[in-house]
């Protein structure tokens, strides 16, 4: 008797050939359960709507709607029991980075520790290189920590890199996210710049073309966002390309009811090195009235973020043909 699912549309961004086989890139922060029963407050949600034994369902059934190529989650506390088993039967292959002190593990009866994890159609991908980042601080290691994963394209020989990240949340926070993102930017300069005999020859001197998915815990107005988009290594925002002008970020990725009253914010972003991939799709985001009046989590939707979901191609400049 759950209410059904929110409908969604994909918002065609550019006209694209029929042939074209797209990247399907999906950025969901999945609300751990330990959080979201023991520590969130979602005061308008009810409690049975967080059980976990039907809550997964829902979980895998927005990452299955979609069934991506490549899905990047935040706050997962059931990797091994749960999303590593279940999805490796529908041929994804994937990496778990734990949270070095998960605030999970304060929670009674907790399922360990959250963390990033990233799986990828093992069909369509061959793995080259993993790596878990800690992400620093002014020179500190910080509780925060990345997926980054370098993956070639079986058919096309392409080569890109893809990570997942959760940033500090709160405010207050906010030069500590600025740092641990120009942390991570630093880390990933590192790994794209590796060049390696398998790459295309474009990719060994402009580097290798970079995805980044994450619960960022911050608006576009603050110094992280500005420190991605104006980076080295030429990333721009998926979801900027849903506005009418195409430089303006959704109204909201995340909104939830808590005893300090309503949070309606744009937390999540999908980066993409802007000269190596265009954007074809992008996943409509939920109208207020779809989202309901007590807000997420609900029986409607399992987190109190929404999936992010887009199609990306490789630019079909000439000299980059194969
Ligand atoms: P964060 O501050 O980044 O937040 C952790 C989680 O809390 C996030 O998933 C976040 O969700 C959620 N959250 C955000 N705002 C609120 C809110 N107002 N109320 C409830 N939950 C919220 O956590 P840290 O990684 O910095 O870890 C903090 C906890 O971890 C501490 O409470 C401590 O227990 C433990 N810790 C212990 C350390 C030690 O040395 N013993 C060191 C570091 C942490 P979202 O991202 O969706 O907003
Ligand atoms: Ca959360």
């Amino acid at each position: 008797n759950r209410p059904p699912r929110l409908h969604r549309e994909f918002i065609m961004t550019r006209a694209c050939s029929l042939q074209n086989s797209p990247l399907r890139i999906m950025q969901w922060n999945i609300l751990a359960q330990a959080l979201g029963e023991g520590k969130d407050g979602f005061v308008r949600c009810p409690m049975e709507a967080l059980n976990w034994s039907e809550r997964k369902y829902l979980i895998l059934e927005e990452i299955l709607t979609y069934r991506p190529d490549v899905v990047c989650l935040q706050e997962v506390d059931h990797y091994f029991d749960t999303f590593q088993p279940v999805l490796s039967s529908l041929g994804y292959q994937s990496s778990f980075c734990p949270k070095p002190c998960s605030p999970c593990l304060d929670v009674h009866n907790n399922n360990g520790p959250d963390g990033c994890a990233l799986f990828f159609n093992r069909r369509r991908f061959q793995m080259l290189h993993t790596a878990h980042l800690r992400l620093s601080a002014m020179m500190l290691k910080t509780n925060q920590v990345a997926v980054v994963a370098t993956l070639r394209c079986k058919l096309t020989g392409r080569v890109f890199c893809v990570a997942v990240t959760h940033l500090k949340a709160r405010s207050g926070w906010e030069a500590f996210r600025s740092a641990q993102g120009a942390n991570l930017l630093q880390q990933l300069h590192e790994i794209t710049s590796q060049s390696n005999p398998e790459m295309h020859q474009d990719d060994q001197t402009e580097g290798i073309p970079l995805i980044v998915c994450g619960d960022f815990n911050a608006e576009p107005n603050e110094e992280v966002y500005r420190h991605f988009r104006s980076s080295s290594l030429g990333l721009d925002s998926v979801y900027k390309c849903l506005s009418d002008d195409r430089t303006t970020e959704p109204p909201y990725t995340s909104w939830k009811i808590r005893p300090s009253g309503e949070c309606c914010s744009t937390l999540d972003y999908i980066w993409y090195s802007e000269k190596a991939f265009e954007v074809d799709a992008v996943l409509r985001i939920p109208s207020e009235e779809q989202i309901g009046p007590d807000r997420l989590p609900s029986f409607h939707y399992p987190s109190d973020h929404l999936s992010l979901v887009c199609d990306l191609s490789f630019s079909q400049q000439p000299h980059r043909l194969m």
